[in-house]
């Protein structure tokens, strides 16, 4: 058999959800990667597979665990790369394993399964746009301020993963930086026993979520479109520019930028009007 690095989704909550697929892998490969053994180890004994042998793949010990299973692809082996819950290299360790392992020149596979990031997305309702995965914000700091602020004009829709004890914060922060009417959800303990879902304006989501219980994902709706802006007030505003001080030319880029309309067009109204 050819040695291949397997990307295996595993349950994000319910056990039911694991594919046929991910279980007959980790039950044939020789080595599994995984960021803890005991997790592991248990989800094995719940499906009857065993353990062929396990190297730990966190935070921590990722960079000297990619020798190992680089030796053991050299040797011809297979080996299953997993996380605790979902998708690994999803806001979790692995994405350097996979890097080294491809620019080894090995096959990579992915063998997918449940994440939060799409589960809370199809739960939203919000539609098949454009959305930009945050995962966890920093946790203080100008990191996390510097991010916060950078969402504030974020058009896309926006998924945010939380743990309990930094939610309500969070979703504060959120309504601080950016327009407390945009729809958002937050999800909670997904496919779990207490699975929850609290839909409304961004600024009341953070009173409004209770006591904060489990794993959260957060889902902000797209920015509401806006309307374009029309000749007259392009006209106005090129006006406004000109009598500042600035040239047709650049007050005409000036104009279309701010109001995202073509400067051909800003620039044809602004030489009407002159
Ligand atoms: N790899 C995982 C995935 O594919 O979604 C994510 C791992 S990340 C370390 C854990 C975070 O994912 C949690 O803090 C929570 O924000 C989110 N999450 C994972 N499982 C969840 C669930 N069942 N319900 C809600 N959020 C979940």
């Amino acid at each position: 058999m050819t040695p291949q690095l397997f990307i295996v989704g595993t349950p994000i909550g319910n056990l039911g959800d694991w594919s046929p697929r991910g279980q007959e892998v980790l039950g044939s490969v020789e080595l599994i990667a995984c960021e803890d053994t005991r997790r592991t180890g248990s989800l094995l004994a719940k499906h009857g597979i065993k353990n062929p042998g396990m190297v730990v793949v966190n935070e921590h010990t990722e960079g000297r665990s990619i020798d190992r299973i680089l030796d053991a692809l050299a040797q011809g082996d297979r080996v299953a790369l997993v996380s605790d819950a979902g998708m690994p290299t999803i806001s979790d360790p692995g994405a350097q394993v996979v890097a080294a392992v491809a620019a080894a020149g090995h096959d990579v596979v992915v063998v997918p399964g449940p994440t939060a990031v799409s589960s809370a997305l199809a739960l939203s309702g919000f539609g098949e746009g454009r959305y930009v995965f945050e995962g966890f914000l920093p946790r203080k700091g100008s990191e996390r301020a510097q991010r916060l602020a950078s969402l504030a004009d974020e058009p896309r829709m926006v998924v945010l993963y939380e743990a309990p004890h930094r939610i309500e914060r969070t979703l504060h922060d959120l309504a601080e930086a950016m327009d407390v009417a945009r729809s958002c959800i937050v999800a909670r303990e997904l496919t779990k026993l207490h699975e929850s879902v609290w839909r409304g304006p961004l600024g009341d989501a953070g009173e409004a979520i209770g006591a904060p219980r489990g794993e959260y994902v957060i889902v902000i709706d797209a920015a509401a479109e806006q309307p374009e802006a029309d000749d007259a007030t392009l006209t106005a505003a090129v006006d406004q520019a000109r009598a500042a001080g600035a040239s047709t030319k650049d007050a005409a880029a000036e104009v279309a930028a701010r109001f995202g309309v073509g400067r051909r067009r800003v620039y044809e109204l602004a030489t009407q009007s002159r």
